[in-house]
C-alpha cells in the first residue's frame, strides 16, 4: 500500500526484487535499489524506448530490472515474442494482482499499456485502475451490476 511519496515524486513502493529495502523506507523501491547499486542502476523506461530495444539488445534485456514508475520490475519475453515488463498492480484496498505485462505507449517513457502473458491487450493504466475481485464485486453491487464482466483493470 502507498503510505507516502518518495523524493523522486513517485509513490513509495516495495518490490520482491528489492528484498533488502527496510520496512519503513521513505524511498520507492526503485530509488532504494539505485542507492544500493550505484554502479549498476536500474534501466529506465526512457532507455527501453530507444529504437535499439529489441533489434540490438535482444536477449540481453530479458531478466534485467527496470524502474517502472518507482516499481522494480523485470523484463520478460511474452508468449507472442514481445519484450514487456512483468508488473503487479495494486488495488485501493492493498491487494496485489497476479502478474500483468506492460508495454511502451505513444508517449516515450510511459509504458502504460497492460497485456496478459499471451500478448492480449487488456487496458491502459493511464485511465483505469485495477480492482481486486472483492472490490470490483462491491463496485458492481453499488452500480447495479450494469457492466457485466468487468475487465481486470
Ligand atoms: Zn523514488
Ligand atoms: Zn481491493
Amino acid at each position: 500500500m502507498n503510505d507516502g511519496f518518495c523524493a523522486c515524486g513517485g509513490a513509495i513502493t516495495r518490490s520482491v526484487h528489492v528484498p533488502d529495502q527496510p520496512q519503513g523506507s521513505e524511498q520507492c523501491a526503485a530509488c532504494w535499489y539505485n542507492q544500493q547499486h550505484p554502479t549498476a542502476p536500474l534501466l529506465t523506461l526512457e532507455e527501453l524506448d530507444s529504437p535499439r530495444l529489441e533489434r540490438e539488445w535482444g536477449e540481453w534485456l530479458v531478466g534485467r530490472l527496470v524502474d517502472w514508475h518507482g516499481h522494480v520490475v523485470p523484463i520478460v519475453r511474452c508468449e507472442d515474442g514481445a519484450l514487456r515488463l512483468e508488473v503487479t498492480l495494486h488495488c485501493r484496498c492493498g491487494a496485489e494482482s497476479t502478474p500483468f505485462y506492460a508495454a511502451s505507449g505513444l508517449h516515450s517513457g510511459a509504458w502504460p499499456y497492460i497485456y496478459d502473458r499471451h500478448g492480449t491487450y487488456l487496458a491502459c493504466i493511464r485511465d483505469q485502475e485495477w480492482r481486486c475481485d472483492t472490490c470490483s464485486a462491491q463496485d458492481d453491487a453499488r452500480r447495479g451490476a450494469a457492466m457485466g464482466a468487468v475487465l481486470l483493470l
